[in-house]
């Protein structure tokens, strides 16, 4: 503790005792009921220990997404819990998705999974998420709640609440509070990094024609290796987006909101799916922290996950699978931390171990695939060639 922390928190229970505070002690506080912060209190949930989840929204509540659900974060949950992903499968307001089509100069391939891709919108899915903590767990859940102050102490941190009496004192602090984490930004000093950081935009449209069970991806030469998605959801809506390095927004003083309109105006396969289409909410933007580079991910009595520890894959932009495995990882070694009872960064350090073993070397190759894309953007011509040709087809797809 240095002497403003030390000021603070005397301050702060100084204030505490006139206003007759209440200090709610826990073992884990969570912040962030998101992908991370989900998936860390459901694997928290035999550990024995005292768990907070604390969210400043009310839920159900939006995230700006592109609502496809990866693979690993559905294999995360059956990790967790092989029942979680049987009450997914049985979750009626997911889409199911098959194939997936790439664009790019009105060319088309096609992708057929071998297994069933889902969609489903953030508000559902996080409150799917939210639901299976309720009724597995033993979490206090705090919604509606902003902390705002995070204060280590000898034991652990103090977190002070907004426009509440609360104060919560706990062992451990998980920061899952989202790409733009209060916490990573208090205790690892994070910054926006616009090389390794995309600037977004995303909108939900119905009545667009031909998409049905396939999630298009178009490209255009003059932004790749970005691309725009029309991802199909229930009730014939699609969530359409569109992101771009942010780096390469400000050097190109490009208005990405204008540049979504046009993508979709410019190329004839979209216009003609977006003849009769009614876009149904507001443009919104949201930004991407990618895992292009290694960030701190954690310290005495804390770790960082999913966005809050910048873990969205280059490539692909999905960022809900890491979220989720990093997550339970962090919820493994909060139960290490007590096992041994050891609490301080070296130890921590085996967290970031661990996720970097699973996720780092893809993390890695995909940031590379999105450089060489970025400076050499005749290769997806030749990917596009090559699979117009039946045995490079298959080769390709293969690779793919
Ligand atoms: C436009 C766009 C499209 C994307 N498309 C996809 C996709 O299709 N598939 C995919 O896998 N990923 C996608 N991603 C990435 C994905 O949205 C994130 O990686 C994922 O949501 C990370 O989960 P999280 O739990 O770390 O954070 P979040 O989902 O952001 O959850 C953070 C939670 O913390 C809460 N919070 C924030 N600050 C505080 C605070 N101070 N105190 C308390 N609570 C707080 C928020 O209310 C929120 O509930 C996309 C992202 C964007 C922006």
């Amino acid at each position: 503790m240095n002497f403003r922390d030390v000021f603070n928190l005397n301050y702060i229970y100084i204030i505490a005792m006139i206003k007759e505070n209440k200090v709610l002690k826990y073992d884990v506080l969570i912040i962030g009921a998101g992908p991370a912060g989900c998936a860390c209190a459901l694997e928290l949930r035999n550990a024995g220990l005292k768990v907070a989840l604390v969210d400043k929204a009310s839920f159900p509540r939006d995230k700006v997404c592109g609502d496809a659900i990866p693979g690993r974060a559905i294999k995360t949950l059956k990790q967790i819990d092989p029942g979680f992903e049987i009450a997914f499968k049985n979750f009626h307001k997911k889409y199911e998705t098959k194939k997936t089509t790439l664009y790019y100069k009105k060319k088309a391939i096609t992708f057929n999974w071998v297994r069933t891709a889902y969609t489903c919108t953030r508000m559902e899915f996080d409150n799917f998420l939210l639901g299976l903590v309720r009724e597995n767990t033993s979490t206090d859940i705090y919604t509606n709640t902003l902390p705002y102050n995070f204060i280590k102490t000898d034991d652990g941190f103090s977190v002070i609440i907004k426009n509440s009496a609360t104060i919560f004192n706990t062992k451990i602090l998980i920061g899952a509070d989202g790409a733009q984490s209060a916490i990573a930004k208090q205790l690892t000093n994070k910054k926006l990094d616009r090389d390794h950081h995309v600037g977004s935009v995303r909108a939900y449209f119905s009545n667009v024609s031909g998409i049905e069970d396939t999630t298009e991806i178009y490209f255009d030469r003059e932004f790749l290796p970005s691309y725009l998605w029309v991802f199909p959801l229930p009730g014939n809506i699609v969530n359409v987006g569109f992101g771009m390095l942010s780096g390469e927004i400000a050097k190109r003083r490009i208005n990405i909101k204008k540049a979504f309109y046009d993508f979709i105006d410019n190329t004839p396969e979209l216009k003609l799916k977006f003849k009769n289409a009614k876009q149904l909410s507001d443009l919104e933007g949201f930004g991407l922290p990618l895992g292009s580079k290694v960030n701190r991910l954690s310290g005495a009595n804390f770790m960082l996950t999913g966005d809050a520890a910048s873990l969205i894959d280059p490539i692909s932009g999905d960022g809900i699978g890491n979220a989720m495995l990093s997550g339970k990882l962090a919820a493994e070694q909060t139960v290490s931390c007590f096992k041994q009872a050891d609490f301080t960064a070296v130890f921590m350090k085996k967290y970031d171990q661990s996720l970097l073993q699973i996720i780092g070397e893809e993390l890695n190759t995909h940031y590379r695939a999105q450089r060489i894309l970025s400076k050499m953007p005749l290769l997806l011509d030749i990917l596009f060639l090559a699979c117009k040709n039946q045995t490079l087809n298959k080769i390709v797809r293969k690779k793919l």
